[in-house]
């Protein structure tokens, strides 16, 4: 898969798997997000390192389109929309990490 992703491939992921800053008080902090570039559809190029291309981010819950756009070559990542709304978005699924059970599924019944 790694290589061959074509423009319209999205990865989907659980807001949790975004996290790489944990010591942020808001959510698009901790996913890494800055309010300096926003792009409405995935880049033509990275404006950090010119990389052309990008991973698609779809978070599960909070949006029916990729939201967050990721540079393959240096991990920069750029939100699709303006912060304001990113951290609406991104605030829905916020319970995904500290309770699941809010979420409808609860792993351990199905395990007993
Ligand atoms: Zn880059």
């Amino acid at each position: 898969m790694a290589g061959s992703k074509s423009k319209d491939d999205p990865l989907y992921a659980v807001l949790i798997d975004l996290v790489r800053v944990e010591n942020q008080s808001t959510s698009t902090g901790k996913v890494g997000l800055s309010s300096e570039y926003i792009f409405p559809d995935e880049p033509n190029e990275c404006p950090a390192c010119q990389g052309k291309k990008f991973r698609s981010y779809e978070i599960l819950g909070a949006h029916d389109d990729p939201i967050v756009w990721e540079c393959v070559n240096c991990d920069m990542r750029y939100p699709r929309f303006d912060l304001i709304v990113m951290e609406e978005l991104l605030d829905k699924v916020k319970g995904l990490w500290t309770n699941p059970d809010d979420w409808g599924f609860s792993p351990k019944e199905e395990f007993n």
